[in-house]
């Protein structure tokens, strides 16, 4: 019988990481790797916020808090909830935990009993089915499509729904594919949901902030307030303010959820970073000024990064509403040969022979839950996304 947890054997390692990982050591050894498969910004965090954290260290705030995070900082989530989407929550009500993904496993954790079924469309943020399956509940993954710009339709989530369906994954914009649903589309999920009280809406919001064009986010219980007793509405500071390595996520929901995710995380990590949450206080109820130039600058992105790979015969991708990352379609290179002779038999394949012949990484389709595509994160800067993008058109052509 082996030492290690029967559980673990059901979980793989993030595939993202591993590819990030291959990079490192290529580059390591010589090679000019351009990295686009990392999921965070390139740019620093705010300087209004570290000086809230070094105040903090300065005033001595440096102590154990409250598990699931001190009050002024649930007090700012409760207000960016009012302030931005019109809901109101109290403090006990809302759960800070140590980044987004920690409070989406806490809730999962608190929830999830062996048959309970999650429903998660794909292509999905890679952590979510094994989140699922370290809780032992059972991942429904349902497949969008390219022609529905990767979004979830009513009757697919319908269709999804079964008497053990316990949860529902919103992901808006998305990871990997930046994908946003309109009021309207999102609507059309809702009225789904209202017919079904027996699911509740895991919403992860994290990447609220990054969306271009003028589109307007919204979240389901904002946009049926009928969910509102049913629905964990997840964010954190990570993508828009920069601060991945603070680690500060948070979620508000019913106080019985809430109460039961802080059990978890008591007997786990404890407290969130003190002086991270302090430093959460100021992003979230200081100046939100950077916001709109940042996504000015990651929409010029997009553009160029859609503009060159669609230029690319046996490429396409839709234009996506938010976050920073692109998911084009490879299925016209499917059955072609590198240079080098790899047969480009699925996105894996190409994905692998792009880093090792033409030093791009990026992250393969299926490690998302669909194929065939791959994931490039645009926060890079313009020079490093003209270059890989052209490296990728040279790659491309060269297949035979
Ligand atoms: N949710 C989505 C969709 C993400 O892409 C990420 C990070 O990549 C997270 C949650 C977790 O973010 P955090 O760094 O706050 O744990």
């Amino acid at each position: 019988m082996s030492f290690l947890s029967a559980t673990l054997s059901r979980v793989k390692p993030s595939p993202t990481v591993a590819m990030t990982a291959k990079a490192a050591e290529l580059k390591a050894g010589g090679r000019d790797i351009i990295g686009l498969s990392a999921g965070e910004p390139d740019f620093d965090t705010p300087q209004n916020i570290k000086d809230a954290a070094t105040a903090a260290i300065a005033a001595g705030k440096t102590k154990y808090t409250a598990p699931d995070g001190i009050i002024e900082l649930k007090q700012a989530v409760c207000a960016k909830m009012q302030r931005d989407h019109g809901l109101s929550y109290t403090p006990a009500q809302v759960s800070v935990g140590s980044g987004g993904k920690q409070t989406l496993y806490n809730a999962l954790m608190a929830t999830l009993n062996p048959g309970d079924e999650v429903i998660i469309p794909a292509p999905y943020w890679v952590s979510y089915p094994d989140m699922v399956l370290l809780g032992g509940g059972t991942p429904v993954v349902v497949e969008t499509a390219l022609e529905s710009a990767f979004k979830l339709t009513p009757a697919q989530l319908e269709a999804a729904i079964t008497p053990r369906t316990k949860w529902f994954i919103f992901n808006s914009p998305s990871n990997p594919t930046g994908a946003g649903y309109s009021r309207d589309e999102l609507k059309g999920l809702t009225d789904v949901l209202m017919r079904h009280p027996h699911v509740w809406v895991m919403s992860d919001d994290m990447y609220e902030h990054l969306a271009y064009d003028g589109f307007a986010f919204c979240t389901p219980a904002q946009v049926e307030p009928g969910l509102y007793e049913r629905t964990l509405t997840c964010n954190g500071t990570s993508k828009a303010y920069a601060m991945t390595g603070w680690r500060i996520g948070y979620a508000a929901g019913p106080v019985g959820l809430i109460a039961a995710m802080r059990k978890i995380q008591s007997q786990s990590t404890s407290n969130p970073c003190t002086i991270s949450q302090w430093a959460a206080v100021e992003a979230l109820n200081g100046t939100q000024e950077f916001l709109a130039p940042n996504n000015a600058l990651f929409k010029r992105r997009r553009d160029l990064v859609l503009s060159m790979l669609n230029a690319i015969e046996g490429i396409d991708c839709p234009t996506p509403e938010g976050a920073f990352y692109v998911y084009p379609s490879i299925a016209g290179l499917i059955g072609k040969t590198t240079p080098k002779g790899t047969r480009i038999d699925s996105d894996e394949t190409f994905c692998t022979a792009l880093l090792e012949e033409a030093d791009v990484a990026v992250v393969f389709g299926a490690a998302f839950g669909l194929s065939p595509n791959f994931r490039v994160s645009y926060a890079a800067s313009d020079a490093a996304l003209t270059e890989a993008c052209t490296r990728i058109q040279r790659f491309c052509a060269s297949l035979t």
